[in-house]
C-alpha cells in the first residue's frame, strides 16, 4: 500500500468511535481513468485550470483515508483514527458528520461504469482489516449518506459482488442493492 499523506484532515471528536465505511466513487475528469489528478486532489495540488471540469474543485479541501485504483492499488490519505473530510454534509441513521464517525474509501470509477474485480477484492481486504481494528456497524455508499446530493458509487457499484466477500452484516442490501427500508428505486 502506497501512503500519500493529505493534510486535508483533522481530529475526530474526542471519544468517538468509528463505526460507519463510507464507499465512494471518483475518477478526474470524470469517466476517465489513470492518472494521478485524484492524488492531486487530496493533496492540494491539483491544477484546476487543467480540465473544465475541475473550475468546481478550485479551493475544496478534500480527502478520504483510502483510494482503490481501478489496478487494485492501495493508497492511504491519512490515518483512520483522523477525521477525512469526505462525505460533507451527510446522515446515518439519523447521525449527520459522517465524517466523525466513519471511514471514507474512494474507489476509481464511475457511477455507469461496471468496477473492476480486482477493486472489490481489495476493498473487501480493507474491510475484513478495519473490522478487525473498529467496530464497524455497516459499509455503505456515499448516495445513501448523502441522498439527493451525491449518486456515488453509483448503479454500476456491485454491492452484491462485495457482500459475496465480505460477509453479512457489514453489508446487509437487497438483491438490487438497497438497503433495508429503502424507498423503492425510481424506474
Ligand atoms: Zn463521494
Amino acid at each position: 500500500m502506497r501512503q500519500v499523506a493529505s493534510p486535508n484532515c483533522d481530529a475526530r471528536p474526542r471519544g468517538e468511535a468509528v463505526t460507519l465505511v463510507v464507499i465512494h466513487g471518483i475518477s478526474l475528469p470524470p469517466g476517465r481513468f489513470g492518472g494521478d489528478a485524484v492524488t492531486r486532489l487530496f493533496t492540494n495540488a491539483l491544477d484546476t485550470a487543467a480540465h473544465p471540469s475541475y473550475a468546481s474543485l478550485a479551493n475544496l479541501r478534500v480527502s478520504a483515508h483510502f483510494l482503490v485504483h481501478r489496478d487494485g492499488t492501495l493508497v492511504q490519505f491519512v490515518a483512520c483514527n483522523a477525521r477525512a473530510w469526505h462525505a460533507g454534509v451527510s446522515a446515518w441513521q439519523g447521525r449527520a458528520r459522517c465524517n466523525d464517525y466513519s471511514i471514507g474509501i474512494e474507489v476509481e470509477g464511475a457511477d455507469t461504469v461496471a468496477y473492476e474485480d480486482v477493486q472489490y477484492e481489495r476493498l473487501a481486504a480493507l474491510l475484513r482489516a478495519l473490522r478487525k481494528r473498529y467496530p464497524l456497524a455497516a459499509a455503505v455508499g456515499h448516495s445513501d449518506v448523502a441522498p439527493g446530493r451525491k449518486t456515488d458509487p453509483g448503479p454500476a457499484f456491485d454491492w452484491a459482488h462485495l457482500a459475496r466477500l465480505v460477509p453479512a452484516p457489514l453489508l446487509r442490501r437487497d438483491p438490487h442493492g438497497r438497503l433495508p427500508g429503502s424507498p423503492p428505486a425510481m424506474v
